[in-house]
């Protein structure tokens, strides 16, 4: 049965629901080619992804909202249809500052909302124009906010309406316990991105957020594109892992589709990346097969608890 991702959605604790598997959209804009962004948001969507994951930070936010825009005017899908998620940078925790921020992507995209805000990273930096604000020896700048007040900007982000759901990204448990516990707390996270994939398979958060109905939405499912001016590229090509690989011979499927379907079926949310047409469509071929017992277990012992982005910030 070739199911779409589509009809595979995941409860929110809010009473929404997230697709399975999403587009990451995350490229380095000095590396990129304008416009590739938009071509395979709309590739993206012909094939049947609903889940766009972008940010304000990646610089290509116009190019998803110009896409989704233009598949609605083609009539290809309705705006309900899509879940894009975007994210709250940390120059902007300041509480004062997480609606105009959001409202300034909302502008971007052309949209009147978001179906999932989430705050990017638990540390804030200082405001202003500076994204990576940086002192007189190349170190950032960091700022003092409380989280538990910038939790509350974005409750009032959903009451407003532009954000259906709320989130964050990146957080450990410590600081997921600080927002669950808040006194007056009116929405719990419903989600936590985090990198996670048969390397890094975070089994104590994902038990943890799974206790307290927050879905993981596991990033670089991939195990990155393997930039090193980011990623921590000492530990080794998930791809070309021989267990993925000797499992993808088993049921005709690639590494990369062995390592989304893992995740997905531990229901792990996945979004990788990809600006490749043909790996757009592969990565989507997923959902007409399943993995044993024993080979999840094979695949879950591969784990090296080392992560591929150390966020070093
Ligand atoms: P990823 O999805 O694990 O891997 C992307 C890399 O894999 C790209 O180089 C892509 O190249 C390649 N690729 C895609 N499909 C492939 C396939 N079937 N076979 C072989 N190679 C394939 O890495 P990621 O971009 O780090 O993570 C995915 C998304 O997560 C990001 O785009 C972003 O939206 C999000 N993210 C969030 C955070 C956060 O802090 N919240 C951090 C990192 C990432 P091509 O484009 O050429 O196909």
């Amino acid at each position: 049965m070739n199911l779409t991702a589509e009809s595979h959605r995941v409860p929110l604790s809010d009473g929404n629901s997230i697709p399975l598997l999403g587009l990451g959209t995350y490229a380095d804009p000095q590396k990129t080619p304008k416009g590739s962004c938009l071509e395979s948001v709309k590739t993206a969507i012909d094939t049947g992804y609903r889940h766009i994951d972008g940010a304000f930070v990646y610089y290509n936010e116009h190019e998803v909202g110009q896409a989704i825009r233009e598949k609605i005017a083609e009539g290809k899908i309705k705006r309900e249809d899509i879940f894009y998620c975007g994210k709250l940078w940390n120059t902007c925790h300041p509480p004062e500052l997480v609606r105009p921020t959001l409202e300034k992507t909302l502008k971007i995209l052309q949209l009147d909302y978001v179906d999932l805000y989430i705050i990017e990273l638990p540390m804030a930096f200082k405001p202003g124009d500076a994204l990576y604000p940086k002192d007189e020896n190349g170190k950032f700048i960091y700022h003092e906010t409380n989280l538990c007040a910038t939790w509350e900007a974005m409750e009032a982000c959903k009451d407003a309406g532009l954000a259906k759901s709320i989130g964050v990204s990146n957080f450990n448990r410590r600081q997921l316990e600080m927002i669950l516990n808040k006194p007056g707390l009116k929405y719990k996270p419903v989600s936590n991105q985090v990198e996670c994939h048969p390397y890094f398979t975070q089994p104590k958060l994902l038990e943890f957020c799974r206790q307290h109905d927050i879905v993981i939405v596991g990033y670089s499912p991939l195990g990155t594109s393997r930039d090193e001016t980011w990623v921590n590229v000492s530990s080794p090509p998930l791809l070309k892992d021989p267990v993925l690989n000797a499992i993808g011979k088993k049921y005709k499927k690639t590494a990369a589709q062995i390592a989304l379907r893992f995740s997905i079926q531990r229901g792990v949310v996945v979004i990788p990346k990809s600006f490749n047409p043909q790996r757009i469509r592969e990565n989507f071929q997923i959902f007409d097969f399943s993995l044993t017992e024993k080979e999840m277990k094979e695949i879950e012992a591969l784990n090296k608890n080392v992560r591929y982005v150390e966020l070093l910030m």
